[in-house]
């Protein structure tokens, strides 16, 4: 094989602290957005009498590139709730979209029991998309990876979510020449403590499998949907769809949404003002920046930049833009079909309110 797909490069910093919804400590309340389109998530009590009707109404009004600015406290909430509305909505889904297997290395023990339920809420999560006709899992530890060659022969792969010592990442995506998935996931127990690990990996990896599907039939479909895409999306993308499809509980994705930002440190990226997230866009250039340093950045500021798409239009919209790529179109073709704005004239306003939403973090 002559490329590896994406390695997900997992950086252990310490959890964060216990983070609550609401700034005073609540639960958001949820209603339906103006156009009854999609539920909108609020803090502020909802059984306040003082709520003026006009904070009300303002409160319910889809969020756009026009209003976001002053939005910025809506978005994690609204964008997590879409993502619940379209499992929810997408799980009268009878029958089985794709054909899973999941295999475990004879001596490799798991610490979570739920992968085919991950992969199979991922898996409906994306069912309005092209996927593909078959996903393969394989889960092992370092003693397993000649087990795991023996079950699937492509050593580069096996080896990629190892180091020298222990296999701890995770990698996947739709192999050359193929309508099949891959997915590889190096077990070790020290990973046990970190509850990225219980859900948001297994959907984070699937989903890369799905970024490629629109190039199912192309002999590489990887290469094609790297060619058009900038990191901060492949990472970004496969980020806020694991978090946000893996928690029911807003609480549980704020912590573990937060606890990601924080983590994936870049050396010489210590600032995080709009000039230097929007420089960090117009250096994320397709095939140069998977080599780049910044690419683990994709999992931090990639992660907040789809959050902030979602909350304008839904976590199918990013998606959207491989849909249209596969198609033919180019990446800004298809951002101003899927937006309605010009990637050109979007990238400031996205610089500064994911600026925004990390000064609160
Ligand atoms: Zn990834």
């Amino acid at each position: 094989m002559k490329r590896l797909f994406l390695v997900l490069i997992l950086s252990f910093f310490s959890t964060q602290g216990f983070t609550t919804s609401c700034p005073d400590g609540g639960e958001p309340t949820k209603s339906i957005s103006a156009d009854e389109s999609h539920f909108v998530y609020n803090c502020g009590s909802s059984n306040s009498e003082q709520t003026s009707s006009s904070t009300a109404n303002n409160s319910v009004k889809p969020i756009t590139f026009s209003n976001i600015k002053s939005r910025v406290q809506d978005i994690p909430g609204v964008a997590w709730q879409n993502t619940q509305n379209l499992i929810n909505s997408n799980n009268t889904v009878s029958g089985s979209l794709v054909q899973l297997e999941i295999l475990k290395g004879p001596n490799t023990k798991l610490y979570f029991e739920g992968n085919e339920a991950a992969f199979t809420a991922g898996i409906k999560l994306w069912k309005n998309f092209k996927q593909p006709k078959k996903y393969l899992a394989l889960f092992y530890s370092f003693e397993d990876k000649s087990w795991a060659i023996s079950k699937y022969n492509k050593p580069r792969l096996i080896e990629a979510p190892c180091t020298p010592s222990e296999c701890t990442g995770a990698n996947s995506g739709i192999m050359d020449y193929s309508d099949q998935g891959v997915g590889v996931f190096g077990i070790n127990s020290s990973d046990a403590w970190d509850n990225y690990r219980y859900g948001p990996i297994q959907i984070h990896e699937y989903t890369h499998a799905v970024q490629m599907s629109p190039w199912i039939g192309k002999d590489h479909p990887g290469n094609e949907q790297q060619k058009i895409s900038p990191c901060w999306l492949i990472e970004g993308q496969a980020h806020f769809a694991g978090i946000s499809a893996s928690f029911s509980s807003f609480k549980e994705y704020k912590e573990t949404r937060n606890q990601q930002i924080k983590s994936h440190r870049v050396e010489g990226f210590t600032t995080f003002s709009a000039d230097k997230i929007l420089g960090y866009y117009n250096n994320d250039i397709p095939i140069q920046c998977l080599k780049s340093p910044n690419y683990k950045l994709g999992y931090t500021l990639g992660f907040m930049t789809v959050e902030v798409l979602s909350a304008i239009g839904g976590i199918e919209s990013s998606m959207k833009i491989y849909d249209l790529a596969g198609a033919g179109q180019s990446f800004d073709q298809a951002f101003n079909n899927v937006y309605g704005i010009s990637w050109n004239d979007a990238r400031p306003i996205l610089a500064e309110v994911v600026a925004l939403l990390h000064k609160n973090l």
